[in-house]
């Protein structure tokens, strides 16, 4: 029996673990399109299947780059209490109190986003059609991953309480289970930001604040839930993998009022809105005859790479989960 459970064990949620899901930063990135405006839409939308596809590239890149994992979450709590004051939202004046290497330790996703939207910008300013494309595609995945709570928080996989594969419940499993179904992705327009460093640390404080209610409502419900009806077993590519159970997952998701729901829902509202302002800061260049049509051998090279190193397997630098 005891041979049994660890083998299970051992299959608990061994689909590895990416931020928000492969899926859902597809999903994120394909429906942030339909909220601008005609003038992008011109070249976003017949570019929907590579914004979608390469929405991952970034979780990818953590085979070939250790450097890459701290750019998906923030350790908040590392530096105090709610509302981080003592955090420098300028990314200049965070270097200089922290030092590189903590930055790097804890994380980097809030100065990330708003290094990504200088690429993104510049590739605009430029005219540049593949920079636009796989500047906004891995743009779109950063901007996802900070409105997931526990990016935001140092028990990050409920690891330091005991719950351990919440990360990958709450970011892959619910939507999974949920989005196509029962979501709402009308969402209305893509705005312009004011103040990206306001917006971002605003998104990033929002999720801050949603890290304990993730982590103590899956405690509650669990209190309420045999193991047996809390887990289910299931075939994933030819696997017996360990899930939670639609049941447990339902009861969840409506004790959460709708968080993972409402939180990929801002992402995307997020997304559409961060491209556009980009957009509109390079001068609003037109968009429906650019230059850079297809991919060069090094572009092509550096994609094969990617996928090559990712399917190995091996992340460098800390986990995403
Ligand atoms: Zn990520």
């Amino acid at each position: 029996m005891k041979k049994i459970c660890c083998f299970f064990c051992l299959l608990l949620f061994s689909d590895r673990v990416f931020c928000w899901g492969f899926y859902m930063h597809e999903k994120i990135n394909y429906h942030a399109v339909f909220l601008l405006p005609p003038q992008m839409m011109i070249l976003f939308k017949p570019n929907i299947g590579f914004l979608s596809e390469h929405a991952v590239d970034p979780d990818k890149r953590r085979y070939i780059l250790a450097a890459e994992g701290a750019r998906h979450y923030l350790d908040i709590d590392h530096y105090g209490m709610y509302p981080f004051a003592a955090i420098p939202r300028d990314y200049k004046t965070a270097l200089r109190k922290f030092s590189a290497d903590t930055l790097q330790a804890y994380g980097i996703v809030p100065w990330w986003i708003q290094i990504m939207m200088g690429r993104l910008t510049k590739a605009f300013r430029e005219k540049d059609k593949e920079a636009i494309l796989k500047d906004a595609a891995e743009l779109g995945h950063y901007i996802a991953d900070a409105h997931v709570p526990l990016h935001i928080c140092s028990n990050h996989n409920g690891q330091l309480t005991h719950q351990q594969g919440i990360h990958a419940f709450w970011e892959s499993r619910v939507p999974e289970l949920f989005a196509e179904s029962d979501w709402d992705f009308f969402i209305g327009k893509a705005l312009y930001i004011p103040d990206l460093s306001d917006f971002i640390w605003a998104r990033i404080l929002e999720s801050a604040a949603a890290a304990d209610t993730v982590l103590s409502c899956e405690k509650e419900i669990s209190e309420h839930f045999r193991p047996d009806q809390k887990y289910a077993f299931e075939e994933r590519k030819g696997k017996t993998v360990k899930q939670y159970s639609t049941a447990f997952a339902t009861r969840y998701e409506t004790r959460l009022n709708h968080m993972v729901e409402r939180r990929m829902r801002a992402s995307i509202f997020a997304v559409a809105s961060c491209w556009y302002t980009a957009w509109v800061n390079a001068g609003q260049p037109p968009l429906d005859h650019l230059q850079h049509d297809s991919l060069t051998i090094s572009e092509q090279k550096e994609y094969e790479r990617l996928n090559l190193e990712w399917k190995k397997g091996i992340p460098l630098g800390r986990d995403c989960d």
